[in-house]
Order: structure tokens, then C-alpha cells, then sequence
């Protein structure tokens, strides 16, 4: 950011405006919004400013320029509609140390008019350091379409409110209230010119204690997609908006919990390959505990919280300490890598069976089962499978299939390090080695000839089957 956007305290201070055209004007309507006092410094005015200076709202200094002229004031437009003159008192009001923009020469301006959306008190500032003007005008009429005209009003009600509602509710209720006003039916009906009832609803709302909420439970376990931001869902988004306590991952992009408020508490659960890592059962219990002491958590993982992400086991956690909770879908890996192939994870009339398997052993399990459902038809998309790369192929060739099976491997997808390989599985392990395919990636498996040998062995299998089978 080569400039940083603040909203300024305009009460009690001057704002210069040098120049007496249209221009000049134009700041004198904007500024006139704000409780500043203007002082014009122009030798002459037009008929609208001159009827503004006649009407009391502004002051007016006709005589010479000086450094002088600007002293004392907080900020300076330069809009004389002369460049040199412009470039004069530039100098002049830097001497005086005040904070200058001079119109259409973003070179000698030290402060940026923003567009902006007004609703008064909710005032939103776009700026593009003046690289995209058309931009932030987008921006703006997006802007003025959602936000509706009595917004405002409603803003400055709950200011009203505020105390009343400090003094009634804790700090949880209080954002579960504003959640409520601001979020749905309350602001519909103001917004709709109902503004007394809207009033009546919110005081009610206080003085009870009882806030509608469509949150039902304390904690929701959030898939995160695979890991660029805006493949989270919007109720996601929303789970995080609510949260006072994130738990997360590794895999969890930085610009996802931007997505959060700014003032949640964020902690990092996850387990870095090699490093120590968070003991499952200890993050059962934060979960837990952050629950308990009435916060409204969010368990935030990679993908989606129900496929390899030992969701089940925090939800045993916490179904045992009677907490409800919520488990909001997330775009898993797979998904995301077969997009980023440009392909489908079936295919009607020719892949029938999606398995999403990963090549971790269960403790004690002697075969892969994922190699059972290796088939025409068959589409396999393997979890946690590059370390194990060099077991996949042994496997896949003590089967008899090493020629029979295709590779793909999207590592990082849907991310900006996002790499697609493809082999056959023969030459699994080298790809992986020469390719230097990261972590994390999918590896779909999918045989597309018939096997070599007749008979391939099939693995004992005596645990029930973890891998899912659409
Ligand atoms: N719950 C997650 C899976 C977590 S297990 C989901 O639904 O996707 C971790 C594994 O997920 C990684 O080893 C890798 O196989 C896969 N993974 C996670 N993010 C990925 C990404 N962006 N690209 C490819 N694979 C990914």
C-alpha cells in the first residue's frame, strides 16, 4: 500500500480550498458534507461559491497567496484551473505543513480524494492509487446498488442503541444482536421505510435478551476448499465472519482467514511434515474448552472436513461433551484437481465408480485397499500418496497392472505453485523424483487397459473399508 486509507476527524478543522471555479466547487460540496470549516483563497468566486461565502458556509480570502494563507489547516485542495499557479501554492501549503491534493496532478498529491459511497454514518473510500479510476467508479456503483439508501439510517440507530445494548448484553450477545439487525429480516424492514418497527424490534431484541439466530451451533467444522480463497463457500465465509476462535491447519491459505474478523482469535493447530505437531486429542479438547467458555468456534481445514481430516474424531469430542456442532461442506482436493485437469471426476458410459482413497495405512493393515478398486471404469484419487509413490507403483506392479494404469498427479491445485504430471504407473516413483512434484497432491489412478497378467492377486481385507465409494 503506497497510500493508507483513514477516515479523519473533520470537526474543529479548516480545510483549504485554493481557486474560485467549478472545480473549486466540487470540493466545496464534498467538504461541505463534513463539519470542517472551508476557507476559499481565490481573488474571485463563482455564483455558486459566492452565494455558499454570502450564506455563512464558508469563509473567503481574496487577497495574495501566502504560506500564510494556509496555516492552521489540516488539508489543501489546489484547483485554480491554472497548472503553473497550482504548482505555486503546492509549494506553499507543503511549507505550511498541510496535507495538499491538487486536482488531476496525482505527482504533488500527498493526500488522495477517494470515490466514495455515502450513508453517512457508513461511508465507504475506494481507491486505486490512482491506477484504475474506471475501476473504483465499478466499484462505487456496485457499491451504491447493494447498500441500500437508508442504510445509514439504521447505522445511526444502532449507535443509539449501543449503550443500552452494553449495559443489557454480553459481549457475544451484543454480536449475535447486530448480526441479526444488520444481517436479515430488521434490515429488510427498515430498508423498506418500516424504520419505527424496525426500532421497535431491535429495542425488544435488548431488553429481552432474546436475539433470533439462524448460528445453531457453537462450533462449525469448515471445509477451506483446496487452498485459493475464493473456492471457500459462502456459508463458510460466513461461519468465520461469526467466529470469535479459529482453529486451523497447514493448508490453510493466509488469505482465507483475511476472510475472518479482524480482531478472532486465530490458532495454529497444524502439523507440519517432520515437525512436532498438535496431538489429535489435544485439539479435541481446545475445541472443547473454547466452547465451553462460550466461544463461537470454527475448525477450519483444507478441503472438505469430512474426507481425510479426522473431522469424525473432533465430533466425537465434542458430541461426548454435549457441544453442538455444525459441519459446513468444503471443495475437496479432488474435485479441485480434476477441474484443474479439465476433467470430471466421472464420466458417463466411461468412469462409473469415483474412490477417493489415500495410500496412509491403517494401523495393523497389511494390503492397499485402494488397489481393489482398481478397474476399467474406475476412477482412484489418492490422498496423501507422494511419500508413499514409490509403495503405489510396487503395489500396482506386484498386481500386475504397471502398464495398465495411467498417472496424473496435481500437486498445489487451484493455487499459484499449482503443477500437473502425468506417467504411466511404471514410472511413478522417477516422475515424482525428477518432476519434484510437492506436497500436497492428488494422484488419480485409472486403469485404461486390461491388466498384463490374468489373475492379479487381490489384498486380503478384513477392516472395513475407509475409502469412499460414489
Ligand atoms: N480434507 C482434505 C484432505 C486433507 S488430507 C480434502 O478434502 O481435500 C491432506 C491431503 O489432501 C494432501 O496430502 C493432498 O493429498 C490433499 N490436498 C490438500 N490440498 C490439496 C491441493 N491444493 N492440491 C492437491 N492435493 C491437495
Amino acid at each position: 500500500m503506497k497510500t493508507f486509507p483513514m477516515f479523519l476527524r473533520m470537526n474543529g478543522r479548516t480545510v483549504v480550498i485554493a481557486g474560485g471555479g467549478e472545480q473549486a466547487a466540487q470540493k466545496c460540496r464534498l467538504i461541505l458534507k463534513t463539519e470542517a470549516t472551508i476557507r476559499l483563497l481565490a481573488p474571485a468566486l463563482d455564483p455558486e461559491l459566492a452565494a455558499l461565502h454570502r450564506a455563512g458556509r464558508v469563509e473567503w480570502n481574496a487577497s495574495p497567496i501566502t504560506e500564510q494563507s494556509f496555516g492552521g489547516a489540516a488539508l489543501a485542495f489546489i484547483c485554480t484551473e491554472c497548472a503553473e499557479t497550482d504548482a505555486a501554492l503546492h509549494g506553499l501549503a507543503r511549507a505550511a505543513g498541510v496535507l495538499v491534493n491538487v486536482v488531476d496532478r496525482p505527482d504533488l498529491c500527498e493526500a488522495i480524494t477517494p470515490s466514495i459511497v455515502d450513508r453517512d454514518p457508513v461511508v465507504v473510500a475506494i481507491g486505486t492509487e490512482g491506477t484504475a479510476p474506471v475501476l473504483a467508479r465499478q466499484i462505487k456503483t456496485r457499491l451504491e446498488e447493494t447498500l441500500e439508501p437508508r442504510l445509514g439510517d439504521l447505522a445511526a440507530l444502532a449507535g443509539r442503541l449501543r449503550d443500552l445494548a452494553a449495559t443489557r448484553l454480553s459481549p457475544r450477545a451484543r454480536r449475535d444482536l447486530w448480526a441479526w439487525v444488520f444481517g436479515g429480516e430488521v434490515r429488510r424492514t427498515h430498508a423498506r421505510g418500516l424504520e419505527a418497527h424496525a426500532a421497535r424490534r431491535i429495542k425488544q431484541a435488548i431488553e429481552t435478551g432474546e436475539i433470533p439466530t439462524d448460528c445453531t451451533a457453537p462450533v462449525a467444522l469448515v471445509g477451506a476448499g483446496p487452498g485459493s480463497s475464493d473456492l471457500i463457500t459462502l456459508r463458510g465465509v460466513k461461519r468465520l465472519q461469526e467466529a470469535d476462535i479459529i482453529f486451523y491447519d497447514r493448508l490453510i491459505d493466509p488469505e482465507i482467514l483475511e476472510l475472518a474478523r479482524r480482531d478472532v482469535e486465530r490458532v495454529y493447530v497444524g502439523k507440519a511434515p517432520g515437525c512436532h505437531s498438535w496431538p489429535q486429542d489435544r485439539i479435541n479438547s481446545v475445541l472443547v474448552s473454547a466452547a465451553r467458555q462460550g466461544k463461537r468456534v470454527v475448525r477450519l481445514k483444507c478441503g472438505d472436513p469430512g474426507v481425510f481430516a479426522r473431522g469424525a474424531e473432533e465430533a466425537d469430542a465434542l458430541r461426548e461433551a454435549g457441544i453442538d456442532y455444525e459441519i459446513v461442506p468444503g471443495v475437496t482436493s479432488a474435485s479441485a484437481a480434476a477441474a484443474a485437469l479439465g476433467g470430471f471426476l466421472t464420466e458417463r458410459g466411461r468412469t462409473d465408480s469415483l474412490v477417493l482413497t489415500t495410500a496412509r495405512r491403517r494401523e495393523g493393515d497389511e494390503g492397499a485397499d485402494w488397489l481393489t478398486h482398481i478397474r476399467q471404469g474406475s476412477n482412484v484419487a489418492v490422498y496423501m500418496g507422494v511419500q508413499a509413490a514409490p509403495e503405489i507403483q510396487a503395489t500396482l506392479e506386484g498386481a500386475g497392472l504397471a502398464d495398465a494404469v495411467a498417472v496424473r498427479i496435481v500437486s498445489n491445485a487451484q493455487r499459484a505453485n499449482q503443477q500437473i504430471v502425468t506417467c504411466r504407473a511404471d514410472a511413478l516413483a522417477d516422475t515424482i523424483t525428477r518432476e519434484n512434484v510437492a506436497n500436497p497432491a492428488i494422484i488419480f489412478l485409472t486403469q485404461d487397459r486390461p491388466t498384463t497378467v490374468a489373475h492379479r492377486p487381490l489384498p486380503m481385507r478384513t477392516a472395513p473399508d475407509l475409502s469412499v465409494v460414489a
